[in-house]
């Protein structure tokens, strides 16, 4: 067990949207730790919380959303000596949390298009990343800007400042992405999808390039995704998410030899395995993500559950139960407990 200062500490975050339909609790009481220098995956389907989670850390909630509730603590460290800030006691518009977004807390996106401009080139984009973190004149940014190209093993760096984004493929464009998170020498690098829309000779690439520039600059990565595969290449440990809500929390290898919450075993029968008898139906997850206008009573996974339990798992919340120190599952399966018995409990 590792006593060691986690870098990030999510307790309890709660991210709601304030629709003209209802409120959206897109993330409901969202806790896990990164510790220093690791890969934690997120995983679940689309609208389980998973991308609002990322962008709450570094608070870019839009309205109608807001952040209710919660803590984001942070390990800060200024020229060695270390500091935890509540991320959240910054507010969204302050200095400190613009200076933490894009240095010691960097993102990057599924879409590189989306967040590089398209009438800038390369070099001029990267040049003005430098700039703003460093005073140096605008041709060391641009030698600056050749050696990040260099680190994310792009060939010809010289030539490609020169280029335009749309010049470039997709696999190029992340790799700027990744050589711009890196200007700021971050400490913690939030990836969203990133190879989400590149083809698997690509992602297999660009997942070996954050490995290996994980272990140079020590960085911890939080990996979103939907990708069971990509989970299994990059993470040390796994929160599942549904509906909002953590389901499963558990290192990597229990995540796929041991599972214990009926959505993460869905989820992990539902992917083709090496040694299974060919031609066979896979399983499917039976019904659809509900409507998050509509979430259902008590356990919000219970309308597709084959273990449902009638007047147990629709009756309450199950709580966050721990199985031993580094997994924990909501199911009632494992605990009768439930989420606002384990709040009374602990006031
Ligand atoms: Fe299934 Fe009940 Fe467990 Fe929910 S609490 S996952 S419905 S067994």
């Amino acid at each position: 067990m590792t006593t060691e200062q986690p870098l990030l500490q999510i307790k309890d975050l709660r991210t709601h949207f304030f629709t003209e339909n209802g409120v959206v609790r897109a993330v409901d009481g969202v806790s896990f730790d990164i510790p220093v220098g690791k890969t934690l995956g997120v995983l679940g389907e689309s609208g389980c919380g998973k991308s609002v989670t990322g962008y709450s850390i570094l608070q870019l909630i839009n309205a109608p959303g807001r952040i209710v509730g919660g803590q984001i603590l942070f390990e800060r460290d200024s020229n060695g000596r270390k500091e935890v800030v509540d991320l959240l006691k910054y507010g969204a518009r302050g200095e400190d949390i613009r200076r933490i977004r894009g240095n010691e807390i960097a993102m990057i996106f599924q879409e590189p298009m989306t967040s590089l401009n398209p009438v800038l080139t390369v070099g001029d984009q990267l040049a003005e990343a430098v700039l703003v973190r460093q005073k140096v004149s605008k041709r060391s940014a641009l030698d600056r800007a050749a050696e990040l190209l260099d680190k994310v093993r792009l060939p010809q760096a010289r030539e490609l400042l020169t280029k335009y984004p749309h010049q470039l493929s997709g696999g190029m464009r992340q790799r700027v992405m990744i050589a711009m998170a890196l200007t700021g020498h971050p400490r913690l690098l939030i990836a969203d999808e990133p190879t989400t829309a590149l083809d698997v000779t690509t992602e297999a690439q660009i997942l070996e390039l954050m490995r290996s520039l994980q272990e140079e600059f020590g960085m911890a990565i939080l990996f979103i995704t939907h990708d069971l595969g990509v989970i299994a290449e990059m993470a040390e440990s796994v929160v599942v998410m549904y509906l909002g809500k953590v389901v499963e929390k558990t290192d990597i290898h229990t995540l796929f030899a041991d599972p214990k919450h009926p959505y993460t075993q869905a989820l992990l029968e539902s992917i083709p395995k090496i040694g299974h008898k060919q031609g066979g139906p896979l399983r499917t997850i039976e019904g659809m993500v509900p409507s998050p206008f509509d979430i259902p009573s008590g356990c919000p996974f219970h309308p597709r559950c084959t273990h449902f339990m009638p007047d147990v798992c629709d009756a309450a919340v199950p709580a966050e139960t721990p199985l031993d120190e580094a997994h924990t599952v909501r199911c009632y399966l494992y605990s009768q407990q439930a989420e606002g018995d384990a709040h009374a409990n602990r006031a």
